[in-house]
């Protein structure tokens, strides 16, 4: 058994990092457990929203983190029949948050990891896979068993029980605690998966394709990150088609890969066995209720997101904010009860209810369509406002970039440029 804590983390993603940075600054005792050794994690995606800038600069970190290697994306196109429409133009929104930064995730998480680790309140643990709950007399989670994993076999060196009045799981989509607590998440229909994989990029080279804009196939998307020697690829195609496309071999995927940029096509031969692939089952699914006495899910483990329109990120990070602003008085006060963690999910509610159902709508308006081989088929209200308005896109712009009730960082968390 060892020293207890104030409040256990489980997951180092952007909502535990972020809550952790935040419980830490209000002098709340705060344990962060990551079951990866590094936050190197290719599959998933770079974007940092207006929101999350906003927030940055409130805590005092908006210089440091401009100075990390970032690109800036200053609008956002949807298809419409045989070409494209810009539905949100962030260049409208008032300086300087009127754009989305484009940063490896892994940047953001170390960035966030070297500011909460100037706070004497902050733990964080890596290689701790969390893999049950603890429970005290009356069934209320007490705090969590985690195990140390050995970095290379992945086998088990250590097991710990981690005590604590609260737990949070910021354990993502597959989210290992949401399971053990019995709560289950309704899920909505998705109609793609992604397969991720690499090729490679002269650092020199000057991309043709804009970083991430999507492009649109017959029946499929391709979406593409860029590293410096490499570009990080998203393929999306009809969801369950993995047996398919694997049946078909690597010389079609290739051939597929060629027609949606053919600016790679000098390189699709790096891809040199379909093992080659990560398939990502994509899932959007949202918990009716975030808690149980002692335990709040957030972020992802609350309400798995779809990469469309590239919003979970910031969503998780926004849950983080709302937690930390409500936990952290009733936990140094030792007033913490199911009341406080019911507020959490009410202050989150909405906007993760408003968010889901952009995705919901962008999934039958444009995915459902391209997926199954027709034009897609975006409002058409929405398409005549945005090209006979520009102004118009001013408003899809804030709605992506802040997010509805967008949070603002609590007093306690808030210090200088400087400090
Ligand atoms: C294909 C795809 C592309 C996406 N692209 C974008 C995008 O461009 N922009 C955007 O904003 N959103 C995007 N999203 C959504 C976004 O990735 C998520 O909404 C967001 O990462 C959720 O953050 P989180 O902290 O809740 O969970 P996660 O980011 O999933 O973090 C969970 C963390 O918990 C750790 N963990 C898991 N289990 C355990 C355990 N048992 N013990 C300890 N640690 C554990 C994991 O290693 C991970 O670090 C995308 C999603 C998908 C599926």
């Amino acid at each position: 058994m060892e020293k207890p804590t104030q409040c256990a983390v489980v997951g180092g993603g952007p909502a535990g990092i972020v809550l952790g940075l935040f419980l830490a600054r209000a002098g709340v005792h705060v344990t962060v457990l990551e079951k990866h050794a590094d936050f190197l994690r290719d599959f998933r995606g770079d974007t940092v929203h207006a929101s999350t800038l906003r927030l940055l600069d409130e805590l005092g970190l908006g210089d440091g983190f401009r100075q990390l290697p970032q690109s800036r994306m200053d609008n956002f196109r949807l298809p419409a029949g045989s070409g494209e429409f810009v539905l949100a133009d962030f260049g409208l929104l008032k300086e300087p948050y009127n754009y989305v930064a484009m940063v490896p995730q892994w940047d953001l998480l170390n960035f966030l990891v070297d500011a909460a680790r100037q706070e004497p309140c902050f733990t964080l643990i890596m290689n701790a896979e969390a893999t049950d709950l603890l429970t005290d007399g009356s069934g209320a989670v007490a705090g969590v068993r985690y195990r140390i994993k050995d970095p290379i076999t992945g086998g088990t060196l250590e097991t710990h029980d981690l005590q604590a009045p609260l737990t949070v799981a910021c354990d993502g989509r597959g989210s290992v605690l949401r399971a053990k607590s019995g709560l289950t998440p309704k899920e909505f229909p998705v109609p793609f998966d992604v397969w991720w994989f690499r090729l490679s990029r002269d650092p020199e080279e000057i991309e043709r394709v804009a970083s991430i804009s999507p492009r649109f196939g017959d029946s499929d998307v391709l979406l593409s990150l860029t590293r410096r020697d490499y570009h990080q690829i998203a393929y999306l195609a009809a969801k369950g088609s993995d047996p398919e496309l694997r049946a078909e071999g690597v010389d079609a995927f290739r051939n597929r890969i060629a027609r949606l940029r053919p600016d790679l096509s000098d390189r699709v031969g790096e891809i040199l066995s379909m093992d080659n692939l990560h398939l990502l089952d994509v899932k959007l699914n949202r918990l009716a209720t975030w808690h149980k006495p002692g335990l709040l899910l957030i972020g992802d483990a609350a309400h798995a997101m779809s990469p469309a329109g590239g919003v979970g990120i910031n969503l998780a990070v926004q849950d983080a904010v709302a937690a930390a602003r409500i936990l952290a008085p009733a936990l140094l006060d030792g007033s913490l009860d199911d009341h406080t963690l019911a507020a959490v999910q009410k202050r989150r509610w909405l906007p993760t209810v408003i968010v889901q159902t952009f995705q919901r709508l962008m999934h039958r308006a444009i995915f459902n369509q391209v997926m199954a081989g027709k034009q897609p088929k975006p409002p058409r209200a929405l398409v005549f406002l945005s090209r006979k308005f520009p102004l118009f896109r001013k408003i899809p712009a804030r709605m992506l970039a802040f997010g509805p009730l967008p949070e603002h960082a609590p007093g306690f968390a808030r210090r200088k440029p400087d400090a």
